[in-house]
Protein backbone atom coordinates (compact mmCIF):
# COMPACT_ATOMS: atom_id res chain seq x y z
CA UNK A 1 0.00 0.00 0.00
CA UNK A 2 1.74 2.94 -1.39
CA UNK A 3 1.10 6.25 0.13
CA UNK A 4 0.55 8.56 -3.50
CA UNK A 5 0.86 12.11 -3.83
CA UNK A 6 -1.28 14.65 -5.80
CA UNK A 7 -0.94 17.54 -7.56
CA UNK A 8 -1.08 20.68 -5.65
CA UNK A 9 -4.28 22.75 -5.91
CA UNK A 10 -3.54 26.42 -7.21
CA UNK A 11 -5.24 28.06 -4.21
CA UNK A 12 -4.99 26.46 -0.75
CA UNK A 13 -7.05 27.66 2.56
CA UNK A 14 -5.60 27.01 5.97
CA UNK A 15 -7.55 28.06 8.66
CA UNK A 16 -6.10 29.31 12.58
CA UNK A 17 -7.80 26.69 14.15
CA UNK A 18 -6.49 23.27 13.39
CA UNK A 19 -5.81 22.42 17.02
CA UNK A 20 -8.62 21.91 20.42
CA UNK A 21 -8.49 25.85 21.60
CA UNK A 22 -8.39 29.00 20.46
CA UNK A 23 -8.05 30.70 17.03
CA UNK A 24 -4.35 31.42 16.13
CA UNK A 25 -3.46 34.97 15.39
CA UNK A 26 -2.55 35.58 11.86
CA UNK A 27 1.26 36.56 11.30
CA UNK A 28 0.47 37.32 7.42
CA UNK A 29 -1.59 39.91 5.24
CA UNK A 30 -3.12 40.06 1.95
CA UNK A 31 -0.34 40.74 -0.59
CA UNK A 32 2.39 39.19 1.29
CA UNK A 33 4.56 36.65 -0.55
CA UNK A 34 5.31 33.32 1.72
CA UNK A 35 7.25 30.48 1.85
CA UNK A 36 6.38 26.35 2.32
CA UNK A 37 6.77 26.16 6.03
CA UNK A 38 7.01 29.53 6.91
CA UNK A 39 5.16 30.48 10.71
CA UNK A 40 1.93 32.12 9.14
CA UNK A 41 -0.07 31.67 12.47
CA UNK A 42 0.60 31.56 16.36
CA UNK A 43 -1.11 31.35 19.17
CA UNK A 44 -2.12 28.15 21.30
CA UNK A 45 -1.07 26.01 18.48
CA UNK A 46 1.62 27.10 15.06
CA UNK A 47 0.22 26.99 11.58
CA UNK A 48 3.08 27.00 8.55
CA UNK A 49 2.25 27.77 5.19
CA UNK A 50 2.43 24.57 3.25
CA UNK A 51 3.30 26.13 -0.03
CA UNK A 52 4.77 29.16 -1.44
CA UNK A 53 2.36 31.89 -3.17
CA UNK A 54 0.88 35.18 -1.95
CA UNK A 55 -1.88 36.07 0.61
CA UNK A 56 -4.96 37.17 -1.08
CA UNK A 57 -7.25 36.70 2.00
CA UNK A 58 -7.55 36.53 5.82
CA UNK A 59 -11.19 35.81 6.24
CA UNK A 60 -13.46 33.56 7.66
CA UNK A 61 -14.20 30.65 5.72
CA UNK A 62 -15.88 27.12 6.18
CA UNK A 63 -14.14 24.69 8.14
CA UNK A 64 -14.63 20.66 8.42
CA UNK A 65 -16.00 20.92 11.44
CA UNK A 66 -18.85 22.89 9.84
CA UNK A 67 -18.49 26.46 11.21
CA UNK A 68 -16.34 29.51 9.91
CA UNK A 69 -13.03 30.05 11.26
CA UNK A 70 -10.80 32.83 10.45
CA UNK A 71 -8.06 31.32 7.54
CA UNK A 72 -5.12 32.71 5.13
CA UNK A 73 -6.01 31.93 2.00
CA UNK A 74 -2.58 31.87 -0.16
CA UNK A 75 -2.59 31.49 -4.25
CA UNK A 76 0.31 29.67 -5.56
CA UNK A 77 2.80 31.00 -7.34
CA UNK A 78 3.10 29.62 -11.04
CA UNK A 79 6.74 28.13 -11.41
CA UNK A 80 6.97 29.02 -7.33
CA UNK A 81 9.71 26.27 -5.58
CA UNK A 82 8.22 24.53 -2.82
CA UNK A 83 11.60 24.61 -0.80
CA UNK A 84 10.61 24.03 3.13
CA UNK A 85 12.28 27.15 4.64
CA UNK A 86 12.26 26.04 8.39
CA UNK A 87 12.78 28.24 11.33
CA UNK A 88 15.45 26.90 13.53
CA UNK A 89 13.65 23.81 13.43
CA UNK A 90 16.39 21.69 13.15
CA UNK A 91 17.99 23.00 16.18
CA UNK A 92 17.29 22.53 19.63
CA UNK A 93 15.25 20.11 21.96
CA UNK A 94 12.77 18.45 20.99
CA UNK A 95 10.04 19.48 22.80
CA UNK A 96 10.84 23.01 21.25
CA UNK A 97 10.96 21.21 17.86
CA UNK A 98 7.21 19.72 18.15
CA UNK A 99 6.01 23.04 19.58
CA UNK A 100 7.33 24.48 16.92
CA UNK A 101 6.28 22.49 14.35
CA UNK A 102 2.82 22.77 15.32
CA UNK A 103 2.23 18.82 15.85
CA UNK A 104 -1.25 17.88 16.90
CA UNK A 105 -3.00 14.69 17.33
CA UNK A 106 -6.09 13.55 15.22
CA UNK A 107 -7.81 14.42 18.28
CA UNK A 108 -6.67 18.03 18.24
CA UNK A 109 -4.28 17.89 21.26
CA UNK A 110 -1.48 19.26 21.29
CA UNK A 111 1.28 15.87 21.21
CA UNK A 112 2.92 17.28 24.25
CA UNK A 113 0.18 18.44 26.43
CA UNK A 114 1.91 17.06 29.59
CA UNK A 115 4.76 18.37 31.49
CA UNK A 116 3.52 15.21 34.25
CA UNK A 117 5.64 12.09 34.44
CA UNK A 118 4.86 9.55 32.17
CA UNK A 119 5.94 5.96 32.05
CA UNK A 120 4.46 4.74 29.25
CA UNK A 121 3.57 5.96 25.74
CA UNK A 122 0.77 4.35 24.08
CA UNK A 123 0.66 4.82 19.75
CA UNK A 124 -2.64 3.98 18.62
CA UNK A 125 -2.22 2.79 15.13
CA UNK A 126 -5.67 1.20 15.04
CA UNK A 127 -7.71 2.31 11.57
CA UNK A 128 -11.41 3.35 11.95
CA UNK A 129 -14.02 1.41 9.68
CA UNK A 130 -13.34 2.88 5.96
CA UNK A 131 -9.81 4.93 6.68
CA UNK A 132 -6.73 3.30 6.48
CA UNK A 133 -3.65 5.83 6.22
CA UNK A 134 -2.09 4.51 9.96
CA UNK A 135 -1.61 1.30 8.81
CA UNK A 136 -0.23 3.25 5.20
CA UNK A 137 2.10 5.24 7.08
CA UNK A 138 3.36 2.23 8.79
CA UNK A 139 3.52 0.08 5.99
CA UNK A 140 5.73 3.24 4.29
CA UNK A 141 7.45 5.08 6.97
CA UNK A 142 7.94 2.02 9.59
CA UNK A 143 11.92 3.35 10.27
CA UNK A 144 10.90 7.08 10.95
CA UNK A 145 7.73 5.89 13.07
CA UNK A 146 10.08 3.69 15.40
CA UNK A 147 12.60 6.71 15.67
CA UNK A 148 9.87 9.34 16.77
CA UNK A 149 8.79 6.78 19.30
CA UNK A 150 11.99 6.62 20.90
CA UNK A 151 13.30 10.48 20.89
CA UNK A 152 9.72 10.77 22.34
CA UNK A 153 10.41 7.88 25.27
CA UNK A 154 13.50 9.64 25.93
CA UNK A 155 11.78 13.37 26.16
CA UNK A 156 9.61 12.46 28.39
CA UNK A 157 11.43 9.65 30.37
CA UNK A 158 8.82 6.97 29.78
CA UNK A 159 10.61 3.44 30.29
CA UNK A 160 8.08 1.34 27.58
CA UNK A 161 5.98 2.06 24.75
CA UNK A 162 3.19 0.00 22.99
CA UNK A 163 1.85 0.35 19.67
CA UNK A 164 -1.40 -0.87 19.05
CA UNK A 165 -2.41 -2.54 16.04
CA UNK A 166 -5.05 -4.64 14.28
CA UNK A 167 -5.01 -8.48 14.46
CA UNK A 168 -5.44 -8.35 10.28
CA UNK A 169 -3.60 -5.35 9.37
CA UNK A 170 -0.62 -5.65 7.07
CA UNK A 171 0.89 -3.19 9.12
CA UNK A 172 1.34 -5.98 12.06
CA UNK A 173 4.57 -7.85 11.16
CA UNK A 174 6.30 -4.85 9.45
CA UNK A 175 6.07 -3.03 12.82
CA UNK A 176 7.09 -5.96 15.02
CA UNK A 177 9.93 -6.48 12.36
CA UNK A 178 11.08 -2.61 13.10
CA UNK A 179 11.07 -2.81 16.95
CA UNK A 180 12.79 -6.28 17.47
CA UNK A 181 15.56 -4.79 18.90
CA UNK A 182 13.85 -2.55 20.80
CA UNK A 183 12.69 -4.40 23.95
CA UNK A 184 10.99 -1.40 25.33
CA UNK A 185 8.87 -0.98 22.91
CA UNK A 186 6.41 -3.95 21.93
CA UNK A 187 3.49 -3.80 19.49
CA UNK A 188 -0.14 -5.27 20.58
CA UNK A 189 -2.56 -6.56 17.89
CA UNK A 190 -5.85 -6.08 18.70
CA UNK A 191 -9.08 -7.49 17.43
CA UNK A 192 -11.20 -4.80 15.10
CA UNK A 193 -13.24 -2.96 17.23
CA UNK A 194 -15.26 0.42 16.96
CA UNK A 195 -14.58 3.18 18.26
CA UNK A 196 -10.85 2.43 18.10
CA UNK A 197 -9.41 5.63 19.33
CA UNK A 198 -10.30 5.50 22.66
CA UNK A 199 -7.85 6.81 24.64
CA UNK A 200 -9.36 5.36 28.27
CA UNK A 201 -10.23 2.31 26.69
CA UNK A 202 -6.63 1.92 25.61
CA UNK A 203 -5.19 2.94 28.51
CA UNK A 204 -6.99 0.50 30.53
CA UNK A 205 -6.45 -2.63 28.04
CA UNK A 206 -2.94 -1.79 27.37
CA UNK A 207 -0.99 0.19 30.15
CA UNK A 208 -3.82 -1.50 32.96
CA UNK A 209 -4.30 1.50 34.09
CA UNK A 210 -8.05 3.11 35.02
CA UNK A 211 -8.36 6.63 34.42
CA UNK A 212 -11.25 8.05 36.18
CA UNK A 213 -13.63 10.72 35.20
CA UNK A 214 -12.28 13.94 34.89
CA UNK A 215 -8.70 13.04 34.47
CA UNK A 216 -6.69 12.31 31.65
CA UNK A 217 -4.40 9.35 30.54
CA UNK A 218 -1.88 11.42 31.73
CA UNK A 219 -2.63 11.50 34.96
CA UNK A 220 -1.99 8.32 35.38
CA UNK A 221 1.23 8.81 33.62
CA UNK A 222 0.50 7.52 30.22
CA UNK A 223 0.86 9.61 27.07
CA UNK A 224 -1.72 8.37 24.11
CA UNK A 225 -0.35 9.54 20.54
CA UNK A 226 -0.27 8.77 16.94
CA UNK A 227 1.37 7.59 13.97
CA UNK A 228 0.12 10.44 12.34
CA UNK A 229 1.97 12.59 14.97
CA UNK A 230 4.93 10.11 14.94
CA UNK A 231 5.68 11.05 11.28
CA UNK A 232 5.48 14.42 12.16
CA UNK A 233 7.68 14.36 14.32
CA UNK A 234 9.88 12.72 12.19
CA UNK A 235 9.42 15.17 9.40
CA UNK A 236 9.97 18.29 12.15
CA UNK A 237 13.45 17.02 13.26
CA UNK A 238 14.42 16.85 9.69
CA UNK A 239 13.26 20.06 9.43
CA UNK A 240 9.49 19.88 8.14
CA UNK A 241 6.60 21.67 10.15
CA UNK A 242 3.01 20.05 10.19
CA UNK A 243 1.97 21.06 6.82
CA UNK A 244 1.59 17.76 4.91
CA UNK A 245 -1.27 15.15 6.13
CA UNK A 246 -1.94 11.34 4.91
CA UNK A 247 -5.36 10.87 4.27
CA UNK A 248 -7.95 8.32 3.09
CA UNK A 249 -10.61 9.14 0.35
CA UNK A 250 -12.78 6.28 0.15
CA UNK A 251 -16.28 5.56 -1.27
CA UNK A 252 -17.86 6.77 -4.78
CA UNK A 253 -14.21 7.85 -6.29
CA UNK A 254 -12.18 6.64 -9.24
CA UNK A 255 -9.63 5.93 -7.10
CA UNK A 256 -10.15 5.09 -3.68
CA UNK A 257 -6.34 5.22 -1.70
CA UNK A 258 -4.32 6.91 0.54
CA UNK A 259 -2.76 10.07 -0.16
CA UNK A 260 -0.36 12.82 0.92
CA UNK A 261 -1.64 16.52 0.78
CA UNK A 262 -0.93 20.11 1.40
CA UNK A 263 -3.00 21.33 4.52
CA UNK A 264 -5.11 23.45 2.76
CA UNK A 265 -6.02 21.69 -0.09
CA UNK A 266 -9.61 22.16 -0.46
CA UNK A 267 -11.15 18.48 -0.19
CA UNK A 268 -12.66 18.80 -3.80
CA UNK A 269 -9.37 19.14 -5.28
CA UNK A 270 -8.21 16.04 -3.70
CA UNK A 271 -11.75 13.95 -4.89
CA UNK A 272 -10.92 14.57 -8.15
CA UNK A 273 -7.23 13.75 -7.62
CA UNK A 274 -8.48 10.77 -6.94
CA UNK A 275 -10.60 10.34 -10.04
CA UNK A 276 -13.84 12.04 -9.02
CA UNK A 277 -16.76 11.28 -7.65
CA UNK A 278 -18.47 8.04 -9.30
CA UNK A 279 -21.91 9.24 -10.32
CA UNK A 280 -24.09 12.67 -8.19
CA UNK A 281 -22.03 12.76 -4.75
CA UNK A 282 -24.91 13.15 -1.98
CA UNK A 283 -22.38 13.25 1.13
CA UNK A 284 -18.86 14.10 1.38
CA UNK A 285 -17.96 13.09 4.59
CA UNK A 286 -14.99 14.26 6.48
CA UNK A 287 -13.19 11.58 8.78
CA UNK A 288 -15.48 8.38 8.55
CA UNK A 289 -18.96 7.13 8.23
CA UNK A 290 -20.06 6.76 11.60
CA UNK A 291 -18.08 9.84 13.66
CA UNK A 292 -17.47 12.27 10.43
CA UNK A 293 -18.63 15.20 9.59
CA UNK A 294 -21.05 15.72 6.22
CA UNK A 295 -19.39 18.85 4.61
CA UNK A 296 -22.09 21.77 2.78
CA UNK A 297 -19.37 22.55 0.34
CA UNK A 298 -16.24 21.10 -0.98
CA UNK A 299 -14.33 23.73 -0.23
CA UNK A 300 -13.94 23.07 2.95
CA UNK A 301 -10.07 22.23 3.45
CA UNK A 302 -7.57 19.43 4.95
CA UNK A 303 -6.53 20.32 7.92
CA UNK A 304 -4.52 18.71 10.61
CA UNK A 305 -6.96 16.76 11.74
CA UNK A 306 -8.13 15.25 8.99
CA UNK A 307 -7.64 11.67 8.16
CA UNK A 308 -9.70 10.93 5.96
CA UNK A 309 -12.52 12.17 3.23
CA UNK A 310 -15.68 9.61 2.34
CA UNK A 311 -17.63 10.32 -0.70
CA UNK A 312 -21.20 8.82 -0.60
CA UNK A 313 -24.18 9.14 -3.75
CA UNK A 314 -27.40 8.86 -2.81
CA UNK A 315 -27.74 5.04 -2.66
CA UNK A 316 -25.33 5.08 0.24
CA UNK A 317 -27.18 7.51 2.25
CA UNK A 318 -30.47 6.76 4.38
CA UNK A 319 -32.64 9.45 4.87
CA UNK A 320 -35.36 8.57 7.22
CA UNK A 321 -36.14 11.98 8.95
CA UNK A 322 -35.63 11.93 12.22
CA UNK A 323 -38.57 11.38 14.78
CA UNK A 324 -38.64 12.23 18.66
CA UNK A 325 -36.84 10.42 21.15
CA UNK A 326 -38.84 6.95 22.84
CA UNK A 327 -35.95 7.03 25.71
CA UNK A 328 -35.32 3.03 24.58
CA UNK A 329 -32.51 3.73 26.64
CA UNK A 330 -30.26 2.52 22.99
CA UNK A 331 -27.46 5.14 23.07
CA UNK A 332 -26.55 4.48 26.70
CA UNK A 333 -25.84 0.99 26.06
CA UNK A 334 -23.90 1.78 23.62
CA UNK A 335 -21.74 4.93 24.77
CA UNK A 336 -18.06 3.17 25.29
CA UNK A 337 -17.60 6.08 27.60
CA UNK A 338 -21.00 5.54 30.06
CA UNK A 339 -22.57 9.13 28.87
CA UNK A 340 -26.22 9.88 28.29
CA UNK A 341 -26.25 11.17 25.22
CA UNK A 342 -30.29 10.99 24.54
CA UNK A 343 -29.83 13.46 28.03
CA UNK A 344 -26.92 15.45 26.32
CA UNK A 345 -29.34 15.69 23.14
CA UNK A 346 -32.41 16.98 24.91
CA UNK A 347 -30.19 20.16 27.66
CA UNK A 348 -28.08 20.78 23.75
CA UNK A 349 -31.10 21.37 22.05
CA UNK A 350 -32.64 23.52 24.51
CA UNK A 351 -29.64 25.20 25.10
CA UNK A 352 -28.97 24.20 28.33
CA UNK A 353 -25.40 24.13 28.24
CA UNK A 354 -24.62 24.01 31.86
CA UNK A 355 -26.67 21.00 32.38
CA UNK A 356 -24.53 19.17 29.47
CA UNK A 357 -21.57 20.08 31.30
CA UNK A 358 -22.86 18.35 34.33
CA UNK A 359 -23.66 15.34 32.55
CA UNK A 360 -19.76 15.53 31.00
CA UNK A 361 -20.09 16.41 27.62
CA UNK A 362 -16.72 17.24 27.08
CA UNK A 363 -15.87 13.80 27.99
CA UNK A 364 -17.83 12.54 24.74
CA UNK A 365 -14.95 11.18 21.92
CA UNK A 366 -17.87 11.79 18.91
CA UNK A 367 -17.71 8.36 18.23
CA UNK A 368 -21.18 8.52 16.84
CA UNK A 369 -22.32 4.99 17.78
CA UNK A 370 -25.23 6.72 20.01
CA UNK A 371 -26.33 8.23 16.61
CA UNK A 372 -25.75 4.80 14.69
CA UNK A 373 -28.09 2.79 16.79
CA UNK A 374 -31.09 5.59 17.66
CA UNK A 375 -34.20 4.21 16.33
CA UNK A 376 -35.32 7.39 15.99
CA UNK A 377 -32.33 8.55 13.73
CA UNK A 378 -31.51 11.80 15.86
CA UNK A 379 -28.80 13.38 14.99
CA UNK A 380 -27.29 13.04 18.21
CA UNK A 381 -23.48 13.76 17.71
CA UNK A 382 -24.20 16.88 15.98
CA UNK A 383 -26.13 18.18 19.28
CA UNK A 384 -23.50 17.10 20.89
CA UNK A 385 -21.23 19.21 19.21
CA UNK A 386 -23.72 22.23 19.33
CA UNK A 387 -23.47 21.64 22.98
CA UNK A 388 -19.88 22.23 23.53
CA UNK A 389 -19.53 24.52 20.92
CA UNK A 390 -22.22 26.10 23.89
CA UNK A 391 -19.96 25.48 26.67
CA UNK A 392 -17.22 26.99 25.16
CA UNK A 393 -18.89 30.21 24.37
CA UNK A 394 -19.89 30.99 27.65
CA UNK A 395 -16.45 30.28 28.92
CA UNK A 396 -14.74 32.66 26.59
CA UNK A 397 -17.42 35.47 27.63
CA UNK A 398 -16.68 34.59 31.03
CA UNK A 399 -12.97 35.16 30.64
CA UNK A 400 -14.18 38.34 28.64
S1 LIG B 1 -31.38 5.74 21.21
FE1 LIG B 1 -32.41 7.53 20.38
S2 LIG B 1 -34.56 7.19 20.86
FE2 LIG B 1 -33.39 5.80 22.18
S3 LIG B 1 -33.06 6.98 24.09
FE3 LIG B 1 -31.29 7.35 22.77
S4 LIG B 1 -31.80 9.24 21.71
FE4 LIG B 1 -33.72 8.44 22.53
S1 LIG C 1 -20.75 10.12 20.31
FE1 LIG C 1 -22.39 9.23 21.54
S2 LIG C 1 -21.71 7.13 21.94
FE2 LIG C 1 -19.89 8.25 21.27
S3 LIG C 1 -18.94 9.00 23.16
FE3 LIG C 1 -20.31 10.62 22.46
S4 LIG C 1 -22.23 10.27 23.53
FE4 LIG C 1 -21.03 8.39 23.70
Amino acid sequence: MKIATIKTPDQVIIPLQQHAGAVCNSLVSVGDIVSAGQLIGDGESRIHSSVSGEVTAVSELPHPTGKNVPSVVINIHEGAEKEIEPEELSTGKLRHIIREAGIIEPNGLSTLRTKAEIDTIIINGTNTDDLSSNAALMLDYPAEIVYSLKALMELVGAKKAFIVIELNSEALQVMRTETIPDRNIKVIATPMYYPPGTEDVLVKNVAKKKVPRGSTPEDRGVLVSSIAAMKAIYDAVHGIPMIKKVITVAGAVGSPRNVLVDIGTPIGHVIEECGGCNGTPAKIIVNGAISGTAQYTDQVPVIKTTTGILVQTEKDVNREPPAPCINCAWCVDACPIGLMPHLLYGYADSAEFDRCADLYIDDCIECGLCAYICPSKLPIVQMIRYGKHGIAEAEMEDLS
